[in-house]
C-alpha cells in the first residue's frame, strides 16, 4: 500500500514536469512558413488568454491574415493611459529573421511574465502589439540563404510594401496601396501607438525619420545623403541610439558591406543613409503621431537558419530595452470643465510642429527626453491651453481642462479695444471665464496693474473668446509688465 502511494506521487510528479502549465512554448530556431507561423501564434494565445490576444488586422493580396498578438497583463481591459507600442516585422518578404525574433520575443515576454522583474513591469503598464509579418506573401516567396536578392520583396502584388505609404513630402505613392498598406494604415489610425519598430534585414543599423526629403531641396541634398531631420530629432536619435547601444554589435557601426561608409553609433538618419519615398516610418511619425525607426539587423537578408540562435542572442536585449522607451516625456488626459473626455483635441510641443491627437477617452502620450517644454493644446469648441511642463526623468502625467467657448463664439468677431477716460459703468464679474463663456463679459478693469490707470479699461466684444493672461498684457499695454492682479467687469 505504502509503495504504491508512492509510486503514485512519482507519476504525478513526473507528469507536471512533463506538461509544464506555466513555460512558454519552446520555438524553433527555424523558420516558420504561414501555417506553422499561425499555429505558433494559436498556441501562444491558448495557452495564455490571460495575457494575450490573437487578432487579425486584414489578409494579404493572397488571402494570408495578417496577424498580431497583443501582450498585456489584461488584453480585455484598456487602463486609462495605458500606452500602446506595436513591432512590425518582415515587411519585406525576403527579410525574415525579424519575422522569427518575434516569435522568441512573444515566448519570452509570456514566459518571464511574473518572473522577470522588467517583463512583468513591462506587460503591467503597456499594451505590446508584435505582428511577425506585414508581407506572408513575399515570405512563402523567397529563398533561405538569398542574402541581397529582391524576390520575395515586395508583396504578390510585386510592390515594395516600404515605398507604398502616403509621403509628408511627396503626396500619396505612385502605385495603389496595397491591401497590407491599407490594413497598417487602418490600424494605425484605429489604435494611437506611441512607439514602434519595423525589422528589416540587409544592413546593421537602426534607422531613423526622415526617410524622405522636402520636394524642393537643392539638387545635391539627394547625392551626398544630407539627413532630413524632424523636429524631433533628439528624441528619435536616443531611441535609435537605445537600440544599437543594447544590441551585441550594432553600436560599433560596422557596415555590412566593404567602402559603405560606417554608421556612427550604429545609428542614421534615414535620408541621410538614402532617402526614399512612401516608407512606413516617417507614415508613423506625420500622420499616426508614432515614433517609429527601422531596424536592419542582419547584413544577409535571408540568412540561413542555424544562424538564427545568435540573431537572437545579439537583439534580445535590445528588443526588451526598446520597448521601454515608450515611458518617457508627457503624457495626460485632456477633459473639458464637467471633467467629460475631449477626444480630438491636438496637442503640440511648442517648437516640434506634429501634434498627437487625443483619443475617445480624451488622452494623449508625447515622447520626450529631459527638459523644459511648452504644451499647446486645443480642440474645436475649446478655447486653446498653453502650459509649461517639465520632464526630468520618465513619465510626466499632465491633465490638461479645456473650457467650452461661448456658443456666441462663432459670430464673426471684433478685436478688443483699449479705452480710455470713457470705462462704461459695469459692475464686477469675479469668474471671468464663465462671464465670457456667457458673452456677458464687456471688459475689464484692472485695480493693481501698473499699466492700467484709473479710467482705463480694456472693452471686449460681448462674442469674444475668454482671454489668457497674455493676451490681456498684450491688449492692455505694450511694455508687457506682469498683470499681477485685475478685476472684470460685465
Ligand atoms: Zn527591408
Amino acid at each position: 500500500m505504502a509503495s504504491f502511494t508512492i509510486s503514485m506521487v512519482l507519476v504525478l510528479f513526473v507528469a507536471s514536469l512533463v506538461l509544464p502549465s506555466t513555460t512558454a512554448l519552446n520555438i524553433d530556431f527555424t523558420y516558420h512558413n504561414f501555417p506553422q507561423m499561425t499555429a505558433v501564434l494559436r498556441q501562444l494565445a491558448n495557452e495564455y488568454p490571460e495575457l494575450t490576444k490573437l487578432y487579425s488586422i486584414g489578409k494579404s493580396v493572397q488571402g494570408r491574415d495578417l496577424w498580431v498578438l497583443l501582450v498585456t497583463n489584461n488584453p480585455n481591459e484598456e487602463p486609462l493611459l495605458k500606452p500602446n507600442v506595436k513591432y512590425v516585422a518582415n515587411m519585406h518578404g525576403n527579410e525574415p529573421v525579424g519575422r522569427e525574433l518575434m516569435l522568441h520575443l512573444l515566448s519570452l515576454l509570456l514566459d518571464g511574465y511574473g518572473k522577470d522583474d522588467y517583463i512583468t513591469w513591462l506587460l503591467d503598464n503597456t499594451r505590446i502589439h508584435i505582428m511577425p509579418s506585414m508581407n506572408p506573401d513575399g515570405f512563402e516567396a523567397s529563398s533561405e540563404g538569398e542574402c541581397s536578392g529582391v524576390q520575395g520583396r515586395g508583396n504578390a502584388n510585386n510592390a515594395d510594401l516600404n515605398r507604398n505609404f502616403p509621403d509628408y513630402f511627396a503626396g500619396r505613392p505612385k502605385v495603389p496601396i496595397q491591401p497590407e498598406t491599407r490594413a497598417v494604415m487602418d490600424w494605425i489610425k484605429q489604435i494611437q501607438f506611441v512607439l514602434s519598430g519595423n525589422f528589416h534585414g540587409g544592413a546593421l543599423v537602426a534607422s531613423y525619420p526622415f526617410d524622405n526629403i522636402p520636394a524642393n531641396s537643392p539638387k545635391n541634398f539627394r547625392k551626398f545623403g544630407s539627413p532630413s531631420r524632424t523636429p524631433d530629432d533628439d528624441v528619435f536619435k536616443h531611441l535609435a541610439e537605445v537600440y544599437s547601444f543594447n544590441h551585441k554589435n550594432m553600436y560599433l557601426g560596422v557596415t555590412c558591406r566593404d567602402g559603405s561608409p560606417p554608421f556612427s553609433n550604429g545609428t542614421t538618419n534615414g535620408a541621410a543613409w538614402y532617402s526614399l519615398i512612401g516608407g512606413m516610418q516617417d507614415y508613423n511619425y506625420v500622420w499616426g503621431s508614432c515614433m517609429e525607426i527601422t531596424l536592419e539587423i542582419s547584413c544577409c537578408k535571408y540568412p540561413k537558419s542555424y544562424q538564427l540562435p545568435q540573431f537572437w542572442n545579439d537583439n534580445q536585449k535590445a528588443i526588451l530595452q526598446y520597448l521601454g522607451e515608450v515611458h518617457q516625456g508627457i503624457w495626460g488626459q485632456v477633459t473639458d470643465q464637467n471633467k467629460n473626455p475631449v477626444s480630438n483635441a491636438t496637442i503640440k510641443i511648442k517648437g516640434r510642429d506634429f501634434g498627437t491627437r487625443t483619443t475617445y477617452r480624451g488622452e494623449y502620450w508625447r515622447i520626450l527626453r529631459p527638459g523644459t517644454y511648452v504644451l499647446h493644446a486645443e480642440a474645436n469648441g475649446y478655447d486653446p491651453v498653453e502650459l509649461t511642463v517639465d520632464v526630468s526623468k520618465g513619465v510626466v502625467i499632465q491633465n490638461i481642462t479645456l473650457y467650452q467657448q461661448s456658443s456666441t463664439y462663432y459670430e464673426p468677431r471684433s478685436e478688443p479695444t483699449f479705452q480710455r477716460g470713457s470705462v462704461p459703468s459695469i459692475t464686477p464679474v469675479h469668474n471671468a471665464a464663465s462671464a465670457f463663456r456667457s458673452g456677458s463679459l464687456k471688459g475689464i478693469w484692472p485695480t493693481f496693474t501698473n499699466f492700467l490707470k484709473p479710467k482705463e479699461a480694456v472693452i471686449f466684444p460681448r462674442n469674444y473668446v475668454y482671454p489668457t493672461a497674455q493676451q490681456l498684457i498684450d491688449y492692455s499695454h505694450p511694455s508687457n509688465r506682469l498683470l499681477l492682479n485685475y478685476q472684470y467687469y460685465g
